[in-house]
Formats: C-alpha cells, sequence, structure tokens
C-alpha cells in the first residue's frame, strides 16, 4: 500500500471507529443472505489475488438460512477477513465457510499463511495492534481492521475469534444470529404507532 493511501485509509478506519463507539454509527439492519454477503466478499476482493498463488474457496451450504443484520458491515467485516488472509498467506488456498450453529451462523475464513503465535491472538483484535513478522518492513495496513469487525460483530450480539498456528494459518471466525419473525416485528416498530381514540 503507498503512503498516502494508507493515511487516507486509517483516518477513515478511525472515523468509522470512532463512529461506532460513540453510538453515531448509521445502521440497516434487515434480513440479509449469508450466501450473498460471501459471494459479495470475494467477488471484491478477487483483484487481491490476482498474479499471487492463493486461491479462494467458497464453502457455504445451499438454502443455508439468512442473518439478521447490516448487509454492508457483515460485507466489510468478510472483506477485512479475506484481505488479511490473502496478506499473510505466500501461497496456498483460502476458504470462506458459513454454516448454522443453532440459532446463529457461523462464518470462517482460513488461510494456509504465516499463522500468529498463542500469546498475540487476543491482541490483534486490538486497536492499533500489529504482530509477529509484519513488524519487519513497511507496515501494510492501519491495525484497525479487526477492532472495527469486533465492534461490527457485538453490535449484531455475536462473537469473533480465531484459532491458528504459527507456520500452519490462521481460521478467523464469527457468528450472527440467524433471521426470525421477531426481528421482522422490531424492524416494524420503528415505524412510529397512529393512536387512535374512540369518541
Ligand atoms: P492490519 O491488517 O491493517 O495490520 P488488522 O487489525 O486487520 O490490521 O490486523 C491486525 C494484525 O493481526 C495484523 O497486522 C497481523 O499482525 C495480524 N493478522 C491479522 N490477520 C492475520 C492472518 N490471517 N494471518 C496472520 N496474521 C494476521
Amino acid at each position: 500500500m503507498k503512503e498516502g493511501q494508507r493515511l487516507t485509509t486509517m483516518i477513515n478506519d478511525l472515523l468509522d471507529l470512532e463512529k461506532i463507539e460513540s453510538g453515531k454509527m448509521e445502521w440497516h439492519f434487515q434480513m440479509v443472505s449469508s450466501a450473498e454477503i460471501i459471494q459479495q466478499a470475494a467477488t471484491s476482493t478477487a483483484s487481491l489475488l490476482d498474479g499471487k498463488p492463493i486461491s479462494l474457496q467458497l464453502d457455504v451450504p445451499a438454502g443455508i438460512s439468512p442473518v439478521y443484520g447490516d448487509p454492508d458491515k457483515l460485507k466489510q467485516v468478510v472483506i477485512n477477513l479475506i484481505s488479511n488472509a490473502v496478506k499473510f498467506t505466500h501461497q496456498g488456498t483460502i476458504t470462506i465457510r458459513a454454516r448454522q450453529r443453532d440459532q446463529e451462523i457461523v462464518f470462517n475464513v482460513l488461510d494456509e499463511g504465516i499463522g500468529i503465535a498463542p500469546q498475540d491472538q487476543e491482541l490483534v483484535f486490538e486497536k492499533f495492534q500489529q504482530v509477529g513478522d509484519s513488524l519487519i518492513g513497511k507496515p501494510q495496513g492501519t491495525g484497525l481492521g479487526l477492532a472495527i469487525s469486533k465492534e461490527i460483530i457485538e453490535h449484531h450480539q455475536g462473537r469473533i475469534w480465531l484459532e491458528s498456528e504459527p507456520g500452519k494459518g490462521s481460521c478467523f471466525s464469527f457468528s450472527v444470529p440467524i433471521y426470525t419473525d421477531q426481528d421482522e416485528k422490531a424492524e416494524t416498530t420503528d415505524v412510529p404507532l397512529i393512536e387512535i381514540s374512540e369518541t
């Protein structure tokens, strides 16, 4: 990334974080197709793979339940996880997977990259934390992507976590509640109710 571009990305990331933390971020919650989140994130990151010995594989069962969330924000999380997977993988396969577990969809982004040491695994979700080999040479990102992703997922009442083995790869996962009839009611109650009084 060029320095100017890195600065712009960092400023935008900081503004995003500030908006979420201060409760000023606008959220558009609705029924969202779990498969579309993944497909669209894969499409918009496809160019990152150009010329690299990395392939992207999607593993999403047909008919998987939709989730209740903000489509753009959820896509932003998957895009961030794929970009990281590409950044920290020299060669191999990146797999994006979705599965239903009870009342949630669990999304995974698996890579065969450099991995993250056990002592660094909690740190990566904190602001400005760049760990391991990424400290060697020029910084490749802003260190804010995972902090923003965590805020987004927690706003969806979900969880985000990772499993990783140095030298083998990483698996970043997050969960989002599936869409239910209750959510539909929550959406429609945004419309102010008109009280009808009998005369
Ligand atoms: P950025 O990628 O902009 O540095 P992030 O918040 O997205 O910031 O990631 C923080 C740090 O976590 C990265 O700098 C890197 O050290 C580590 N990291 C994130 N994803 C991966 C991954 N898939 N494999 C190895 N390290 C990773």
